[in-house]
């Protein structure tokens, strides 16, 4: 068995022969999540049009159709963060009718909440 020696990786780490860097595996994941986020793919495109629809139900449904902000309702919020519980997504008993703005508020204050 050939010991070769450990190479060093362009952000100055040493690597150990045919080992991928920290730097590069992160690069990896980048740029991996990227592409996910570029191209859905056709199960995700059909449940978000499914969602579209949905929603858009929900909305047109009578004292719904305006944002607790009292701004008129263009969304549906979810009560309880989708991003911790994403099989409450669907669940109408998690929703209710929401503006952009505090929908955005919504996702800012969850990111507040969740450790980093
Ligand atoms: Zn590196
Ligand atoms: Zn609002």
């Amino acid at each position: 068995m050939s010991r070769r020696p450990p190479r060093l990786c362009s952000c100055g780490s040493i690597v150990a022969h045919g080992a991928r860097c920290q730097c590069q595996r992160e690069q990896d994941r980048v740029r991996g999540a990227r592409h996910d986020r570029a191209r859905p793919n056709a199960r995700q495109r059909g449940y978000d049009r499914q969602w579209e629809e949905t929603a858009r139900a929900y909305l047109r449904q009578p004292g719904n159709q305006r944002c607790e902000c009292g701004a008129p309702a263009t969304l549906v919020r979810h009560r309880i963060s989708i991003r911790q519980h994403p099989e409450l997504r669907m669940s109408p008993a998690n929703w209710r009718p929401g503006c952009r703005r505090c929908n955005a508020l919504d996702y800012i204050h969850e990111r507040q909440r969740e450790p980093r």
